[in-house]
């Protein structure tokens, strides 16, 4: 049975425009696009995946992009960082390429003996970019927008914006496996997963801001990695077991998930491995099409005239 959870899998944010999304996160961060599908619950939005170039658990950053959504109000109960790793050489680069490209960037500055820069996505998301390390072997996605030595890699974390942080902080702890590495001022880092799957969450506590509030450019939920269906179920019991109230097991068609809601208000997911992207694509084909699961696949038409159409760039052959 797992001792801890393996890090995150992926994490789901909430966006506006989907071609805007489309473009900042392929275009200006060079991420491979790896799944065009549906909101299962929801099948009238898109759910837009972007991640590595197999989409690796732990790379794997997802939106729902609602047209018309107004944005969200940051404050607490939420995550309110997505933090990428990038090789420990790579973020003149970077600096470099959001200049040119006229994107405003903050930095560079150290956390936890970590040079980042930070930006904002279209809709407000913030993130920050993290000279990383641990993530120099791990080779980059070699077809996208920036070139594979200084590509984004992986997550390196999130921050969790909370309340009261003793009870979150006892769930990552002494239930998923976490550890606390260090801390920093009013912020305490965790660290959860082995080598190239570990992730970070700094919690930063602030018992009098508001609440946030849902809307686009906050993020939805984060999913944790599991290996298969049974370490799954081991998961779903311990976490019963402890006094929260997880979903039943949901097919997600690329993972199985379940779900509970963690103390400080944040939507935790424990995601299978398996059986992963290439499930209905091929390794060259995946983000091409809109891929549906089978019980939406009789509605295929009317979705298709609900969304509107989204402009994608193919995977180009290399000689
Ligand atoms: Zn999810």
């Amino acid at each position: 049975m797992e001792k801890s959870l393996n890090g995150v899998h992926h994490i789901t944010a909430m966006a506006s425009d989907p071609q805007a999304n489309y473009d900042f996160y392929t275009q200006i961060l060079g991420m491979r696009f790896i799944k065009k599908t549906v909101n299962f619950d929801a099948p009238d939005v898109y759910h837009l995946y972007y991640a590595d170039e197999v989409g690796t658990p732990g790379t794997v950053l997802t939106f729902f992009p609602f047209p018309d959504a107004r944005r969200g109000k940051r404050g607490t109960g939420e995550i309110t960082v997505v933090s990428f790793s990038v090789p420990s050489t790579s973020l003149n680069y970077w600096m470099e390429r959001f200049a040119n490209l006229g994107i405003d960037f903050d930095g560079q500055k150290k956390k936890f003996d970590y040079e980042f820069i930070s930006l904002l996505d279209p809709d407000g998301m913030k993130i920050e970019i993290v000279a990383d390390p641990n993530v120099d072997s791990i080779v980059g996605w070699y077809n996208g927008e920036v070139p594979p030595e200084y590509s984004i890699r992986k997550f390196f974390g999130t921050t969790f914006y909370l309340r009261n942080s003793n009870p979150t902080e006892e769930l990552l702890s002494e239930i998923m496996g976490a550890k606390l590495v260090s801390s920093e001022g009013k912020i305490k880092r965790y660290s959860l997963g082995e080598n190239t799957s570990q992730s970070f969450m700094d919690i930063l506590e602030d018992a009098v801001s508001p609440r946030a509030t849902g809307g686009a450019g906050t993020v939805h939920h984060i999913a944790w990695r599991t290996a298969n269906d049974e370490e799954q179920l081991n998961w779903r019991k311990r976490i019963l077991d402890a006094g929260y109230y997880p979903t039943e097991v949901v097919d997600r068609n690329y993972f199985h998930s379940i779900y509970f809601r963690e103390p400080g208000g944040i939507l935790f997911e424990i995601a299978t491995d398996q059986p992963g992207f290439m499930v209905d694509e091929s390794f060259e084909n995946l983000g091409t099409d809109l891929k549906l699961p089978e019980w939406h696949e009789p509605k295929r038409k009317i979705i298709e005239q609900i969304l509107i159409p989204l402009k994608t760039k193919s995977f180009i052959k290399q000689n």
